[in-house]
This record gives C-alpha cells, sequence and structure tokens, in this order.
C-alpha cells in the first residue's frame, strides 16, 4: 500500500524517526542522488521506482560502512571472546526499514525522499524479503542477531547465502502452488562479497592412516565456500556486527578427469553440481527428511566456519605486532559456539578432526577444548524432527567424521558403563548410534556429549527435555540443562512495524524501552486511564483499517474492520492444529445459519503459513481453510459477521503488517508440541490478546500478564499424557451435536461439493489417527472462544486487557534472552557499549569508559585489559 503520508504525519512520529535535521537531510539527498547517477547510471527521466530504492539502499549503507569497519577494529584491538552462532537459518526479511531506524536516520531519509517527492514506503515495498528460513527457529537467529549488536556483543552469525530462500506460495483454486523465491535477481545492495577470505570445503574421499597412527582424509573433492557479509547494526550504538553468510564456488580444476577426457563442455556443466550446494533453502519446519545435499549444507557451512573462525582465533594481535597463537588451550577462553538445533552440530566432530589430525592435539585435551566450546540449543521434542543421518551416508560424504563420532560414542559409553555399571538397556538408550533397522547417528545425543551446556526454548520445554527425550542425559549431565527463554527483537517487532503504537508507548514512558523492554511495565498504571485506552483502541482500529484496504486490494474480500480480527499465522503443521481452528469456523457458520438472528461478535479469521511441499496433510489443511471461506464468504446469510481469509505467502513483511492489526492471537498447539513460540510474544506486543494452550512460552506469558488477561482453554502436558494412550476421537465426536456436524461436513463434501471426497483424508485424521488430539481439546476450545466473544463486546474491557498485554511482555525482549545465553552459556559480558560514531575521534570516548583501559586502544600495548565483550569480526576478514 502506498498512501502517501502527509507532511504532518510525518513530522508527528518523532520518537520512532528520530529528527531530521537540516544538514543530514540535504546530505542524504545529494548522496541519494549520486547513487541514482553513478550507482544506477540513471536520471530522473528514466529511472523506475526500483532505482530509486536501490539509490536509497545504498545511501542508506554508506552510513553503515564507516560503523562496520570501526566496530571490527575495535574487537580486533580488544580481542574479546566471540561468540560465533552457527545457523542453518537466517530469516531476516527486510533490511531497509530496520538499517534506518538502528542508525537513526528514518526521520531525515522520510524527508529528504518527501522533497525528492518520491514515497518512501513505495520504494521500501520493493525489497525482497531475505526470507532464508523456515520459521521461529530462522527468525530467532535474526532476532537474535539484533540483540547482540544492539547489546555490543562481539558476536558473528554464520550461515548459508542460500541462492533460493523459502518458496513464495500462490494459492490456486484454492490450492498452495510453490514458486522459486529469486531473491538475489535484481542484486543484494547489503551484501559484500569477499572473495579473498575464500575457504576450501572437502566431501567424500577415504581414511589413510598416517604416522604414529594419526589419520588423514585423503582423495578428497573440494568445493570452495565464498563469504558474503552482511552487516547487522545495534540500535544507535555505532556498532555493526556481520553475519557471514558461505556461497558454494566450484574449485578451478572441477571434474578435471572429463577434462583429461576431452569431454571439455562436461566439464564446465558440472561445475554447476558443487554449486548446488548452497543453492536452495530445504523448506521443512520441524521435519527430518535425510537427504545427502541437505547434510552436505551443514557440513558447508560448518567446515568454512570454523577454518574461518580457527583463522581469526590463531591471528589475533596482542604484544607489539600481530602474533599467532600457537595453543589451543585458550580457546574455549575466546571462542563460543552455538548450535542452533542439531543442523550445526557436525561442528564437533569437525572441531575434533582439526584439533587431532591437523593441529596434533591428544583426544583427551581437544575433547576437553571442544565440550568447553560448544553449546546446543534443543527446539523440538517432535521424534519427526529429530535429525538421525544414516550411517551409511556419513560413511560415504564424511568417513573420517563418521570414525570420530565411533570414538567419542566409545568413550561415551565407557563413562556410562563407569556410572551404571551393567546397565545394558542404560547403555543402548544412550548409544550415539542407534542399532534398531539400517543404523544412524543421533546428532541431539552427539551434540548433547560434545557440548557443556544444552537448553530449550521455554521453561515447560527445557523441563521436558530432562523429563523425556534427553532423560538419560540429564541424570548423567544434570548441570549441563538450562533454559533460555526466547523472545523477539523490539526494534522490529514494535518499533519499526507499529509506529503509531510505539509512538504513544514513547509519550507516557519515554523511549528507554526501545532498548530495556521491562520498562514497558511502567504502562500499567495506565489501565484505567479511558483517555489512553480510547487511543489504544483508535490505534488498533487504524491497523485495521490498513491491513482490510490490503485485503480488498489483494482478495477482493470486504471486511469489516470493526469485527473481531481473530488471527493464526504460522507455518502449517499438524501439531500447531489449524484444524481446531477450522472446526471453530465451522461452528460459527452453523450456528449463525441455524439461528441468524441471535447475538453474535462479527470476525474476520484470518489463517496464514506454509506448508512444506511434501507435507500432504498440511497441504490439505490449506486447501480446507480455503474451501470453508469459499462456502463462508459467499453465503447472504452470513453478512460480513463472519470471514475468513486465507493469507497468501506469510513472511516476516506479511507478519510485519498483520500482527499489529489483530484482536485475537491464535495459539493453540496441543500442550508439549510447541517448544515454545515467538509469534505469540510478537501479537503480545502489539497489543492482541491470546487464546491458547498451556504450551511454550504461551505458559510464560500468562505468568507475566496474569490469568485474567489470558484465554486458557484445553489439556495440561499431564493431562495430554493421560488421554493420549487410549485416545479416542469418536468418544468426542459422537458426544458433541456441533462437532459431529463439523466433522460430518467436511466428510461428506459440504465444503467441496464438486468432490465430494476432497476432505475425506482430513476427516479420518480427525477421527482415526490425530496423534495431536483435536477432538479432545473441541469443546473447552469452543467454550473459551464464546467468552473470547462476550469479552470483545466490552471493548473497553478489552482494551485493559490489551494494555495490560503489552505492559507485560517486558520479559519477551530477545535483549534479555541473549544476556542470559551471554552471562550463562558463553561467559561474556554485554558491554552496553557506545562506539564513537565514524566522525568522532577513533577510540578516545572509550578510554573513559572501559575499566581497565588507560590509553587509546588503537594503541597496541593497551590492550591486555580484561573485557569479555565487544562484537564480532576483524580487520583481517
Ligand atoms: C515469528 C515468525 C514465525 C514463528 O511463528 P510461531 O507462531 O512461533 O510458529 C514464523 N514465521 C514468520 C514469518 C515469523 O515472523
Amino acid at each position: 500500500m502506498s498512501v502517501p503520508k502527509s507532511d504532518f504525519d510525518r513530522r508527528k512520529q518523532i520518537s520512532v524517526r528520530g529528527i531530521a535535521e537540516v544538514e543530514s537531510v540535504t546530505s542524504i539527498k545529494k548522496t541519494f542522488n549520486q547513487h541514482l547517477h553513478f550507482t544506477l547510471v540513471k536520471d530522473r527521466n528514466v529511472a523506475t521506482p526500483r532505482d530509486y530504492y536501490f539509490a536509497l539502499a545504498h545511501t542508506v549503507r554508506d552510513h553503515l560502512v564507516g560503523r562496520w569497519i570501526r566496530t571490527q577494529q575495535y574487537y580486533y584491538e580488544l580481542d574479546p571472546k566471540r561468540v560465533y552462532y552457527l545457523s542453518l537459518e537466517y530469516y531476516m526479511g527486510r533490511s531497509l526499514q530496520n538499517t534506518m531506524i538502528n542508525l537513526g536516520i528514518q526521520a531525515a531519509c522520510d524527508e529528504a525522499l518527501y522533497q525528492l517527492g518520491l514515497d518512501i514506503e513505495e520504494l521500501q515495498d520493493l525489497e525482497d524479503d531475505a526470507g532464508l528460513g523456515n520459521g521461529g527457529l530462522g527468525r530467532l537467529a535474526a532476532c537474535f542477531l539484533d540483540s547482540m549488536a544492539t547489546l555490543g556483543l562481539a558476536s558473528c552469525g554464520y550461515g548459508i547465502r542460500y541462492e533460493y530462500g523459502i518458496f513464495d506460495q500462490k494459492i490456486k483454486d484454492g490450492e498452495q502452488v510453490e514458486e522459486p523465491d529469486d531473491w538475489l535477481r535484481f542484486g543484494n545492495p547489503w551484501e559484500k562479497a569477499r572473495p579473498e577470505y575464500m575457504l576450501p570445503v572437502n566431501f567424500y574421499g577415504r581414511v589413510e592412516k598416517g604416522d604414529q597412527g594419526r589419520a588423514k582424509w585423503v582423495d578428497t573433492q573440494v568445493v570452495f565456500a565464498m563469504p558474503y557479509d552482511n552487516p547487522v547494526p545495534g540500535y544507535m550504538n555505532n556498532t555493526v556486527n556481520t553475519l557471514r553468510l558461505w556461497s558454494a564456488k566450484s574449485p578451478h580444476d572441477f571434474n578435471l578427469k572429463f577434462f583429461n577426457s576431452g569431454d571439455y563442455i562436461q566439464a564446465v556443466l558440472d561445475r554447476n553440481q558443487a554449486e548446488n550446494i548452497s543453492r536452495v533453502l530445504y523448506p521443512n519446519d520441524n521435519f527430518f527428511s535425510g537427504k545427502e545435499l541437505r547434510l552436505k549444507q551443514e557440513y558447508f557451512m560448518v567446515a568454512a566456519s570454523l577454518q574461518d573462525l580457527i583463522r581469526r582465533f590463531k591471528s589475533h594481535k596482542f604484544g607489539s605486532r600481530d602474533q599467532v597463537r600457537t595453543s589451543f588451550d585458550t580457546f574455549p577462553d575466546k571462542v563460543a559456539l552455538q548450535l542452533n538445533d542439531t543442523h550445526p552440530s557436525l561442528a564437533i566432530p569437525e572441531l575434533m578432526r582439526v584439533l587431532v589430525d591437523i593441529e596434533g592435539l591428544p583426544w583427551e585435551q581437544a575433547w576437553a577444548i571442544t565440550v568447553r566450546t560448544c553449546a546446543y540449543t534443543n527446539h523440538t521434542v517432535l521424534p519427526e524432527a529429530l535429525e538421525r543421518w544414516h550411517t551409511a551416508t556419513l560413511q560415504h560424504l564424511l568417513p573420517r567424521h563418521l570414525e570420530i563420532i565411533f570414538e567419542i560414542n566409545y568413550r561415551h559409553l565407557q563413562e556410562v558403563q563407569k556410572k551404571w555399571p551393567g546397565d545394558v538397556d542404560r547403555m543402548r538408550r544412550m548409544s550415539l548410534v542407534e542399532e534398531e533397522g539400517e543404523k544412524r547417528i543421533n546428532m541431539a545425543f552427539l551434540s548433547i556429549v560434545g557440548a557443556h551446556a544444552v537448553n530449550g526454548v521455554a521453561a515447560l520445554h527445557s523441563e521436558l527435555l530432562k523429563t523425556t527425550i534427553f532423560k538419560d542425559f540429564y541424570e548423567m549431565w544434570p548441570e549441563r540443562f538450562q533454559n533460555k527463554t526466547n523472545g523477539i527483537t523490539p526494534r522490529r517487532w514494535l518499533l519499526l512495524c507499529n509506529p503509531s503504537l510505539a509512538d504513544i508507548i514513547t509519550d507516557k514512558i519515554g523511549d528507554g524501552w526501545v532498548r530495556n523492554l521491562w520498562e514497558l511495565a511502567k504502562l500499567k498504571p495506565l489501565a484505567d486511564d479511558q483517555q489512553f485506552l480510547r487511543r489504544l483502541m483508535q490505534i488498533k482500529m487504524e491497523n485495521k483499517m490498513k491491513l482490510a484496504l490490503y485485503i480488498k486490494e489483494k482478495y477482493g474480500v470486504t471486511v469489516n474492520p470493526a469485527s473481531m480480527f481473530d488471527i493464526q499465522v504460522k507455518r502449517i503443521h499438524e501439531y500447531k492444529r489449524q484444524l481446531l481452528n477450522c472446526l471453530h469456523i465451522i461452528t460459527l457458520y452453523n450456528r449463525l445459519k441455524r439461528n441468524p438472528n441471535a447475538a453474535f461478535t462479527p470476525r474476520t479469521i484470518m489463517v496464514g503459513g506454509k506448508a512444506a511441499p511434501g507435507y500432504h496433510t498440511a497441504k490439505q489443511i490449506i486447501k480446507l481453510i480455503n474451501a470453508v471461506g469459499r462456502v463462508v464468504n459467499n453465503d447472504p446469510i452470513i453478512g460480513d459477521r463472519l470471514k475468513v481469509i486465507f493469507l497468501e505467502n506469510y513472511r516476516v513483511t506479511l507478519a510485519e503488517k498483520i500482527i499489529p492489526a489483530a484482536d485475537l492471537s491464535e495459539q493453540i498447539s496441543l500442550a508439549g508440541t510447541e517448544a515454545s513460540g515467538t509469534g505469540n510474544m510478537k501479537f503480545q506486543l502489539n497489543g492482541s490478546l491470546t487464546i491458547g494452550t498451556l504450551d511454550g512460552a504461551n505458559v510464560e506469558m500468562r505468568e507475566e500478564m496474569g490469568a485474567e488477561n489470558f484465554f486458557l482453554f484445553g489439556m495440561t502436558v499431564e493431562e495430554v499424557n493421560k488421554v493420549a494412550p487410549t485416545y479416542n476421537p469418536y468418544h468426542y465426536y459422537e458426544r458433541n451435536p456441533e462437532l459431529k456436524m463439523a466433522v460430518d461436513q467436511i466428510r461428506n463434501g459440504f465444503f467441496s461439493p464438486s468432490r465430494p471426497e476432497t476432505f475425506h483424508d482430513i476427516a479420518d485424521i480427525l477421527l482415526k489417527y490425530d496423534r495431536f488430539l483435536v477432538l479432545a481439546d473441541y469443546d473447552e476450545y469452543i467454550k473459551c472462544q464464546d467468552q473470547v466473544g462476550k469479552v470483545y463486546m466490552d471493548q473497553m474491557a478489552w482494551a485493559k486487557m490489551s494494555l495490560m498485554n503489552i505492559a507485560t511482555s517486558g520479559k519477551f525482549s530477545t535483549d534479555r534472552t541473549i544476556t542470559e545465553y551471554a552471562n550463562e552459556i558463553w561467559g561474556v559480558e554485554p558491554s552496553n557499549i557506545r562506539l564513537p560514531a565514524p566522525h568522532e575521534p577513533l577510540f578516545a570516548p572509550l578510554v573513559a569508559k572501559t575499566p581497565g583501559l588507560k590509553e587509546d586502544v588503537a594503541r597496541p600495548t593497551a590492550v591486555q585489559s580484561g573485557m569479555q565483550n565487544g562484537g564480532a569480526g576483524d580487520r583481517k576478514a
């Protein structure tokens, strides 16, 4: 939507956009015109909106460069312990507005573009999302980067520069169709390729035993990893950290054997094979598919990143000149590796391989270093999501790593045997090698054995790890197990996406909440301030009207902005129970049809999310929601009292549009299945009320806000465990006429009259195979929704609850999460330092602020400070 803002509108948004100084506006206009001319080679007669977007992006990028170089130089000089976040996914979304906000130049850019006669929002909409993630896990990594930079941590993210991110979802005839996400088509103005730091990664080959039995991995195929650096600006602290993403490059002599045999063309074509490694993100959320290419991606990322950070460790600067660290004893004091799920868990055998085979360390010493360096975050207890690689696949692709894993397992089982002599069953349970059927390596077990810290992502989930899937390991190493409740960055998820709400908050309590979200608690006294509550509802209404306009433009459906916007957006998965939501929709429809004149709270129910392309049931769920929507939305009896919208192509940018407009947030997973959830937190921060189960972080959200501000329903984990073994869906189906009617309609083709058998599978799942006990929670869910409907009718009561939701969301900032990781896992202290701006003298202001730092850190003698903080990267890469 490109509703040009009036001059007045733009100027009044001071807190969000900073203050537009005449000087900076003038310089931004000048730089913008220079980029249009020199970078894009266009003049204003022929420039397209996309040219203007790129000219603006380059202008903003210019403001990053000095700070980026300065930050890395600062880390290099100070040589703090560095935190490396390893993740196969970074769901970054767009960069332009986030960069302007974090640099404090949004108001100036706004004003400059306005003076140039351009609509900045229209240009922002031309940026493709960096969709290098599937859902919550990838978005968490992106929020973590923002917080690590804002807290001034010497950290760096490592990942893969997928040429194609998460697919674009199109809905055709009510069904999901996937299209490739060609996000780099027009170029990426934010990244900087670093071909000079390219590194080799080996695959295949075999293991030879060399001198003194030292293993040698030989006859390998080499692929190069080319780094692309992406800036990660902290919020208003002149810190810019790095996200280094690797892209696969064929070595010069790839497939030389074909070349020699005369097939020159084939040899050149085959170069693509090697480069396929970084071609595309696997689109599975919470599902392990076991494909060799995926294993290649995982090892590719790990091997390149470890070489890179070991090089950085060795070549640090101390004394009067650059020297090389020769001992690895201090490695865990200088390096922390955080594994985002088991996807990068090959870091453990790879670090062992480097230390033992290449650096020549004894196994025991290498193992102590590895364990002290690595930490592992678990994201799910669903068995189908746990990575268990076939030993045959590992043997073929990474023979030396498989040997190392066997050796780790041998020594591990000796420890188990020592602790529980003769407990053969426990040995079998705790083995990293699963022997039933085809042999597999349990990567979660490998990660626990090879890490000093293991954490779950919400309190409930962390407890479940200790009592269920990792029980044996908890009994062995109770001190390793921790909880780190997830969070979200308040910069993107409030300041950026909901500027009007951000402004009224800042009006009341100042802007300290942006860096310290706990300060939102200062809003609590306003729960009885009628004027403030009305203002809150007014902003919600404005956001809803904007979303209604988008829905009208995109789907041609007119929705009533006064109706309750009831929203469930997340990946489509059986455990998230979109089907439960769907049964509620059908129930409401049937009630309206039966009794058109009864009191009814109007609702616009929106569901959005992608299904993994190979997940048949998830795709059927999308089809069902669309089919139900077609019936409901076109029924004249219903009018605008009930509308069902399937939101196409849910992604970070769409989340930013939808969440500020939500009245009700649906967080209805079966208790014990959603590890944390982060969508739930985004809604709370934006003043939506939640209907939810006691699952994941819902539990802690409800604790923070108080039970009276949360719509709770459904079985607890304990109740699920009681019901599940003898779950009989017919029991519920036969006792509840509304439920029976809804399931029957799905089965008999009521929503698919032209092909009545379309949803047989769905009905069968609900009545026969449902692992997620949808029907068991139906009755309570419907009753709870009825209560939601009643409360919504009392707008002031609703507004008060909404305010209490916002005021108690302080805990769910990733600034809090990252501070806990830093203190309790990484052993580093967030510095919260504000680096000097590029125009300020080099490090002079730091001298005063940095304890133990007596001279300008630019001088080599002053580096021996005890500071364990800073950011990432260095001037040697
Ligand atoms: C936050 C977010 C998620 C995670 O949502 P959950 O409800 O926690 O599963 C998924 N996708 C996108 C685009 C997000 O922004």
